[in-house]
């Protein structure tokens, strides 16, 4: 019988991902324009998340914002933050509710402001009816470039657009740019504002130092090309190369051998710099550990869910590592997702079942007739596992059931060794029989 309702959705809400791309601009207050709840259950999951408190405004609408409009409330928002925090940007996102009214954000804050306010005001329009977090995210992303990106000087720098990864992941694409001697703008960069440093002599500014500063999506629009790690996050990186002719490349998030190449390969491409020993010695310890543990792990039937561009960059990997990814399954629907893991099933010859825009109910169902020895995803997957009987291997957001995974990366050569590593440590320290272990 047709189900008509969810169980258990690994996704989020549009302002979840609005605010995560805020928090990475510096001097940057995200302020959500609806209910208190929903700002509360974002800045829940980021301090699950990250372990860390995160300034999220909210414009409280209540049912007479139903009746007679949300402006008053986003008015008075907007002037309260200003006078409590003086940031350089407010971001707003809108919610279901605020959606619903009808509430015209772009003219409400432009009142709300004197007109020769420095402090600039990125409207994004974030419906929670359409889309996930992911969609959320791109639609902040976009807002911020639109509204702040300026032709000028050409600065020599490739744009990096992030999307929704991990602060460890951040740190690693910096070093592996920072060993190929490329200048660069993150777009946008949580490492340091979601990962924040206690520092001695009591330093504790209003808003976390680190993040992209304004000034550097200002002269975005000069760099020589905007690579989209994730391409559910590429619509900045479009805009940009349609307004200002700064090339976009939306490519495969940069796990395993061939998408780190592929990774590397661009950057080199864009920038003209040549690929250092340095990155090539980390490519070839990335072979070795697979070769090393080759034997625990071929032919391993291994199920994935999470946000697509990271599924389906991991059953690329598991494949190349030998594994046999059974199912891999996403709440977001993306164009890329079921063609990269077909070219993976020709490519492998394996068989992977795609779940698209579906649930962990579907993905269990699913995983129970294909078969897992081990799953991967967020910590939403824990009673799946359970039930299964198998690892977990948490990665991705929301991760609550345990400490630190935000702090390492997955991505890079660097990062998929740390992944594989993960991986086959949860076999070899699952209750398997022994004999299967091909010791
Ligand atoms: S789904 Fe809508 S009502 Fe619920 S938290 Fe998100 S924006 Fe608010």
């Amino acid at each position: 019988m047709a189900r008509s309702v969810t169980i258990n959705p690994p996704k989020m809400c549009q302002p979840m991902g609005a605010i995560l791309a805020y928090m990475g601009v510096h001097g940057c207050v995200p302020l959500v324009h609806g209910s208190q709840g929903c700002s509360t259950y974002p800045r829940y999951n980021i301090a699950r998340h990250f372990r860390e408190s995160a300034e999220v405004a909210v414009s409280s609408l209540a049912e007479d914002a139903a009746v007679y409009g949300g402006a008053r409330n986003l008015t008075e928002a907007i002037k309260n933050v200003k006078s409590r925090l003086d940031p350089a940007l407010i971001g707003i996102c809108t919610t279901c509710m605020s959606e619903t009214i009808g509430d015209d954000v772009k003219l409400i804050s432009k009142k709300a402001i004197a007109p020769n306010d420095t402090m600039r005001i990125i409207p994004a329009s974030t419906p929670s009816y359409v889309g996930t977090h992911l969609t959320g995210y791109d639609n902040a992303m976009r807002a911020l470039v639109e509204t702040l990106a300026l032709k000028g000087e050409p600065n020599n720098k490739i744009n990096i657009i992030t999307g929704i990864i991990n602060p460890g992941d951040i740190r690693e694409i910096k070093n592996m740019l920072r060993i190929m001697n490329v200048r660069n703008i993150f777009l946008s960069d949580i490492s340091e504002t979601l990962d924040t440093p206690i520092m001695p002599g009591g330093h504790r500014p209003l808003l976390p130092d680190g993040g992209t500063e304004p000034s550097d999506i200002i002269d975005s629009a000069n760099s020589l090309g905007t690579i989209a790690i994730c391409r559910t996050a590429g619509s900045a990186a479009t805009y940009l190369q349609n307004k200002f002719k700064v090339s976009a490349l939306l490519a495969p998030a940069p796990i395993g051998v061939a998408n780190t190449d592929k990774f590397v390969r661009n950057i080199s491409m864009l920038s003209g710099a040549l690929i250092p020993d340095e990155i090539k010695k980390d490519r070839g310890r990335l072979i070795d550990c697979m070769v090393d543990v080759h034997h625990y792990m071929y032919g391993r039937k291994v199920a994935i869910f999470g946000d697509p561009d990271l599924v389906s960059a991991i059953v690329r990997f598991c494949a190349e590592a030998g594994m046999n990814p059974t199912v891999a399954m996403t709440a977001t629907k993306h164009k890329d997702f079921a063609p990269d893991i077909k070219a993976v099933n020709t490519e492998y010859k394996t068989d992977t079942q795609i779940l698209e825009g579906t649930d962990l109910y579907e993905f269990q169902k699913v995983v129970e007739t294909q078969g897992a020895e081990l799953i991967l995803g967020n910590s939403k997957g824990k009673d799946v596992a359970d039930d299964v009987g198998v690892p977990l291997v948490r990665f991705g957001f929301p991760v609550y059931d345990r400490v630190g995974v935000y702090r390492y990366s997955i991505m890079g050569y660097n990062g998929s060794i740390y992944l594989l590593d993960l991986m086959t440590n949860a076999i070899l320290g699952h209750n398997y029989d022994p004999d299967k272990l091909h010791q």
